[in-house]
């Protein structure tokens, strides 16, 4: 066969790489959502159709982009969040690898438009799959950007064969929207589907308005049933919201938990978890949940895999036994009999 050794074109490198961050409409969509938080803003509209194949839509209030940066934001490797490794540290920003805009375009006819200007004068640029239309037109846009990203895997139809059916694509877009937005109550956030509104989040950070929005998304029976939590010991703090165990679930479908306001899937948290429920769940039931870990940054690191969601406690042993800790206390007090007021 071929056993020359050859570059790689850099679409081809592209559209492999992509590979790894563009799975599906949910993964794009994180993708563009972090995009917008990375730039600072506090409206998020999501616009989906079938699901998310055929187009989907991400505008921001944030800061938009600098007219002569625009084609760059859809090269590969070209990040504005870090310059050097030092900067990988401390690094604050959801995105700094430089990738997601680069992939995404290399799989989709995507178009970018932005402005950093309040008067709403701003520029497009188009991409598909890499054939860029390297010339920038002029665009109106209030200040921030718009993503526009169309027919994904139009140009690999073996990824898209991949794809679920419509209705299974979108709840998928759904759940990735709402774990955002329990992370951001600060952000309003919409998303409509097929031209028909499905979530329309306000912001607001007072106890009142979080709880709106955990109903919101959890729904207003987990909300009746949830206890509120809030303890802090040792530089860590957990807080948020513990249903019931009579609001347990048949799946794992409402378990939220951020480390540091970033949404994260951990073993150690899922044991501890688990273990301070066993007693008061029937197995195979799920305990519910929305719960906050806060600690010092430099006792975690996040950027094991940004797109997994994973982290690395230091001291994996004292997470765990906070968190247990914590919560088979809350579990405990709360028990019939013994319970203090929780409903007001
Ligand atoms: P990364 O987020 O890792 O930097 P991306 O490919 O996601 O890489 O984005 C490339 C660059 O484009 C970002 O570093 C940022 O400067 C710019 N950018 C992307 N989306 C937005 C947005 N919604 N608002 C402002 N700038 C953006
Ligand atoms: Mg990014």
């Amino acid at each position: 066969m071929h056993d020359r050794i050859q570059q790689l074109s850099p679409r081809l490198a592209n559209q492999i790489a992509a590979g790894e961050v563009v799975e599906r409409p949910a993964s794009v969509i994180k993708e563009l959502l972090e995009n917008s938080l990375d730039a600072g803003a506090t409206r998020l509209d999501v616009d989906m159709e079938k699901g998310g194949i055929k187009r989907m839509k991400v505008r921001d209030n944030g800061k938009g982009i600098e007219r002569d940066d625009l084609a760059l934001a859809l090269a590969r490797h070209a990040t504005s969040k870090i310059h050097a490794l030092e900067d990988l540290d401390a690094v604050a920003t959801l995105g700094f690898r430089g990738e997601a805009l680069a992939s995404i375009s290399s799989v989709a006819r995507l178009t970018l438009t932005s402005s950093r200007d309040e008067c709403g004068q701003g520029w497009q640029v188009s991409a598909e799959g890499r054939e860029m239309h390297a010339q920038l037109t002029p665009a109106a846009h209030p200040r921030g950007t718009t993503v526009d990203v169309r027919d994904l895997f139009f140009n690999t139809p073996a990824r898209r064969k991949f794809l679920r059916t419509e209705k299974t694509e979108f709840n998928r877009v759904d759940e990735t929207v709402k774990r955002l937005a329990l992370s951001r109550f600060d952000v309003s956030i919409s998303l409509r589907h097929n031209g028909k509104g499905v979530l329309s989040l306000r912001a607001g950070s007072n106890r009142v308005e979080m709880e709106r929005r955990v109903a919101q998304i959890c729904g207003p029976a987990f909300m009746q049933k949830a206890l509120h939590i809030e303890v802090e010991r040792s530089g860590l703090r957990l807080w948020g919201w513990v249903a019931e165990p009579a609001f347990s679930r048949s799946q794992a479908d409402l378990q939220f938990f951020y480390v540091n306001g970033r949404a994260i899937r951990d073993k150690v948290v899922s044991h501890a978890v688990r273990r301070a429920f066993a007693d008061v769940l029937h197995h195979g039931r799920h305990p519910a949940f929305v719960l906050y870990l806060e600690l010092d940054p430099a006792s975690v690191d996040v950027n094991v895999h940004p797109t997994k969601h994973e982290v690395r406690f230091r001291d994996s042993r004292l997470v765990h036994d906070f968190l247990f800790g914590s919560l088979h206390r809350a579990l405990a007090d709360a028990r019939p009999g013994q319970r203090e007021k929780t409903a007001e």
